[in-house]
C-alpha cells in the first residue's frame, strides 16, 4: 500500500481543460472568433507526433481553433522561419507553438525568438522569460509561463496551504523547465536551490527538500532515500526504458517504487506533470486570445481538494 498521496494530474489538467473551454466559450462570444492555436512539428518523431496530436485534439475540443502543421524533417530554417512570420500576422492565431526537439539545420534559438512574444505560449522567447524573471514575490508575470512548470505550480498551490518558507529543489536548469520553475518558486516565497550535473552531494542536497521537483531526463535517477519524509515530489521526467518481452515503458525521473514509501504526495508516470503541460498550453492561449484582444483575463486555477490542503 503505498503511502504517499498520488497527485492525479489527469484528472487536475481536465479540470484546467474545463476552465480553457469555457474561456474560449466567452472569447468566442466577445470577439466573433475563438483562440486559435498552430502547432508545428518537423519530421516523423513518433513521440513528438504523438504529443502534437495531443495538442491539437485538445485545443479543438476545448473549442479553439486548432491548426497543425506537419513539415517534413529536412525544412529548412528560413522556410520554419517564414511559416512563422505567415502565422505571427494571422490574426485568427493567438498562440503558436514548434515542438522541440529540432533537426540539425534549425537552430532552436532562432525558431523561438521568431515567434510574436505575445503569441509565445511555449513561454520560451526571451521577453517572457524576462518578465517572469521580473515578476515579484507574489506577482504573476506579465507574460506567458512555460507551461510544465507552470502546471507544476498549480498542483503544488492545491496541495499546500502555503508555499512560502518551504525549502524546494529543482533538480535539473532547463530553459522549459527547471529555470522557470525555480523563478516561479522564488515568486512563491519558497528557498529555492537549483540542482544541476555540477551539483555537488546531490542526494543530501535533495534531502532537504520540502519540494522536490525532478526534470533530470534519467530514468529513476532521483531515488527513494533522497527524499525527505512527507516531501511533494513532482516528477516531470518522460523517459522510455525497455519492457518486458521487447515492449517499451514510460518512467520519471524518480524512482516512485522507492519514492512512493517516504514522499507526503507524488505525481505518478504517465499521468501526473504531462496531461497538466498539455492543459497550460491551453491556458497560455486562451490568455493570449484575451490579451491580444483587450478582453478580460481568465483565472486558471485547480479547486482546493475537498479535504482542504494536504499540509
Ligand atoms: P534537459 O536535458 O534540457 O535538461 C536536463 C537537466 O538535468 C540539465 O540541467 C542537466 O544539468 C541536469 N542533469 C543531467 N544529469 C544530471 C545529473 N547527473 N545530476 C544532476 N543534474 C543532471 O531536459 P528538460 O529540462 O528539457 O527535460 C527534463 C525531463 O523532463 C526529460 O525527461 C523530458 O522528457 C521531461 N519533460 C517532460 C515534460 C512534461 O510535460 N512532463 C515537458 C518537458 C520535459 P546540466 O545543465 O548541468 O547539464
Amino acid at each position: 500500500m503505498p503511502k504517499a498521496r498520488l497527485i492525479d494530474g489527469k484528472l487536475a489538467a481536465e479540470e484546467i481543460r474545463g476552465q480553457t473551454a469555457a474561456a474560449a466559450q466567452r472569447i468566442l462570444a466577445e470577439r466573433g472568433f475563438p483562440p486559435g492555436l498552430a502547432v508545428i512539428i518537423l519530421g516523423e518523431h513518433a513521440a513528438s507526433r504523438a504529443y502534437v496530436r495531443t495538442k491539437t485534439r485538445m485545443a479543438a475540443a476545448a473549442g479553439f481553433l486548432s491548426r497543425q502543421f506537419d513539415l517534413p524533417r529536412e525544412t529548412s530554417e528560413s522556410e520554419l522561419l517564414a511559416l512563422i512570420d505567415k502565422l505571427n500576422r494571422t490574426p485568427e492565431i493567438d498562440g503558436i507553438m514548434v515542438q522541440l526537439h529540432l533537426p540539425p539545420q534549425v537552430r532552436t534559438a532562432a525558431v523561438i525568438e521568431a515567434i510574436a512574444p505575445e503569441k509565445d505560449v511555449d513561454g520560451f522567447h526571451a521577453v517572457n522569460g524576462g518578465r517572469l524573471l521580473a515578476a515579484s514575490p507574489g506577482q504573476q508575470s506579465a507574460g506567458f509561463v512555460p507551461c510544465t512548470p507552470w502546471g507544476c505550480q498549480m498542483l503544488l498551490r492545491r496541495e499546500l496551504r502555503n508555499l512560502a518558507g518551504r525549502e524546494a529543489v529543482v533538480v535539473g536548469r532547463s530553459n522549459i523547465v527547471g529555470k522557470p520553475m525555480a523563478l516561479l518558486l522564488l515568486n512563491e516565497n519558497c528557498t529555492v536551490t537549483l540542482a544541476h550535473s555540477h551539483t555537488r552531494e546531490l542526494a543530501s542536497v535533495c534531502r532537504r527538500a520540502d519540494i522536490l521537483v525532478a526534470a533530470v531526463g534519467r530514468p529513476e535517477f532521483v531515488r527513494g532515500d533522497w527524499v525527505k519524509q512527507g516531501a511533494i515530489v513532482l516528477d516531470v521526467g518522460i523517459n522510455r526504458i525497455a519492457g518486458e518481452g521487447g515492449t517499451s515503458q514510460l518512467v520519471g525521473d524518480v524512482a516512485f517504487a522507492e519514492a512512493v514509501e517516504r514522499a507526503g504526495a507524488i505525481t505518478p508516470v504517465p499521468g501526473g506533470i504531462g496531461p497538466m503541460t498539455v492543459a497550460c498550453l491551453l491556458a497560455n492561449t486562451a490568455l493570449a486570445a484575451c490579451r491580444r484582444s483587450s478582453l478580460e483575463l481568465p483565472a486558471f486555477a485547480l479547486a482546493p481538494h475537498a479535504d482542504g490542503p494536504w499540509a
